[in-house]
């Protein structure tokens, strides 16, 4: 959802505090399609002058999700914090003049800003989540994963194949294995 900061710039020192729902439906990361289950951020926003614009945003984004391990189905919660410094009188995908005093990361939230007076809070919800994504989600925190034999869910029983000894058996081994593999694939 977009909202209008056109009020909160008439006049010098002002605030504004509220609380803005997250309209897009898919979260879209790395090639992968998440839908969105839950979303809104809470904006403080405070312009002390000139159309400089202080925001602190706690985001709230619930993802559906697979378990990296088992591929069961789950909903990851994220609880999200970011402030940063909006300058709207910055054009998006204009360079900073001088970049040692840019902060980089205000950088990314001038595309956050639509026709200098808009803040798109999809987008800045988006950019925040798309720094925090974690390298893999779990269903539980020792899930056996799959057997890579059967492909029976290990966390419904054993199944009995005995190539299983080849694979860890301890969880805490198996995440291990999990890392190794994902550093090998990169
Ligand atoms: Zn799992
Ligand atoms: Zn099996």
């Amino acid at each position: 959802m977009q909202i209008d900061l056109s009020e909160l710039t008439a006049a010098n020192d002002t605030r504004k505090e509220c609380t803005v729902p997250i309209d897009a439906a898919v979260f879209s990361f790395q090639k992968e399609e998440y839908p969105v289950e839950e979303g809104f951020v809470v904006l403080r926003m405070h312009h002390t002058s000139d159309r400089q614009v202080e925001i602190e945003a706690d985001v709230r984004i619930v993802l559906g999700m697979v378990c990296s391990r088992c591929a069961a189905p789950l909903s990851e919660p994220f609880d999200l914090t970011v402030s940063c410094l909006l300058d709207l009188n910055k054009k998006a995908g204009e360079k900073p003049k001088d970049t040692e005093e840019e902060n980089e990361e205000d950088d990314a939230f001038v595309n956050c800003v639509m026709n200098d007076r808009f803040l798109d809070v999809d987008t800045l919800a988006f950019e925040t989540l798309s720094e925090n994504m974690p390298f893999a989600v779990y269903c539980k925190e020792d899930c056996k994963g799959l057997c890579p034999v059967c492909g029976k869910n290990l966390n419904e029983g054993d199944c009995g194949c005995s190539a299983t000894a080849d694979e860890p058996k301890d969880p805490r081994m198996a995440r291990i294995a999990d890392l190794f593999k994902n550093v090998k694939e990169v």
